[in-house]
């Protein structure tokens, strides 16, 4: 099989590990601009539970300062804070992450990276994660949200039957329903984005829910 992975919450604790401190850093930019709390911590947990059922952190951001009932001006002001990812912070693989991709390896099936974001970053966070790149036969990064012309042109680079493809995610939006317009089977983690309720309970027809990576290894195309 061809496995194509995402890459933030799905093989990096990217929300656990990163969201957290950004979130952080753009409330006290917003504060340090006039933006009012009554206590910095209390508000911080707000916007970390806002997080928790936000499509990204930016919408969280968003949602977050309409409920203060305070000026929208002061959503750039935090939002800008939301990319400045760093180097000291740090970055985890999800359980058993490394163990899971060498063991896929071994069975030879073939191991592709799809994911959003800057080239740097992104090849900057796996090597945090001590996650070899070479496990996979293609890394791409994309700038652009939309993944299906890079799946496209995997499937035709790699000659592989979209029934022989798994795409691996944890946003059903982003990550699995161009996956699912290709017949391809579809993956959701349950990590990060993918625990929100409307994740959760989404009616879109995923092949396989797990919650822990090393399950991939026992679905039956993958044994
Ligand atoms: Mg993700």
């Amino acid at each position: 099989m061809l496995i194509i992975f995402d890459l933030d919450d799905t093989l990096v604790k990217t929300s656990e590990c990163i969201t957290h401190i950004l979130l952080e850093r753009s409330l006290r930019a917003m504060v340090n601009k006039g933006f009012k709390v009554q206590g910095f911590c209390q508000a911080l947990f707000l916007l970390r539970e806002l997080n928790k059922q936000a499509s990204s952190a930016e919408e969280a951001l968003k949602e977050f300062v309409i409920s203060m009932q305070e000026d929208c001006k002061f959503i750039p002001i935090g939002k800008e804070q939301l990319t400045e990812f760093t180097l000291d912070m740090p970055i985890l693989p999800l359980e058993l992450a490394v163990e899971t991709l060498h063991l896929l390896k071994k069975k030879k099936h073939s191991l592709c990276l799809v994911t959003i974001g800057k080239n740097s970053l992104q090849r900057q966070k796996l090597e945090k994660a001590g996650i070899d790149p070479i496990l996979f036969s293609k890394i791409i990064v994309s700038e652009d949200k939309n993944k299906k012309p890079h799946y496209e042109r995997l499937l035709a680079e790699f000659a592989y039957n979209p029934t022989q493809v798994m795409v691996c995610g944890d946003r059903i939006s982003v990550d699995l329903e161009p996956a699912m317009q290709l017949n391809c089977k579809t993956v959701h983690v349950l990590c990060g984005r993918g625990l929100s309720t409307k994740e959760k309970t989404s009616k879109a027809k995923i092949t396989y829910r797990i919650s822990n990576l090393v399950d991939l290894s026992d679905l039956k195309e993958l044994r």
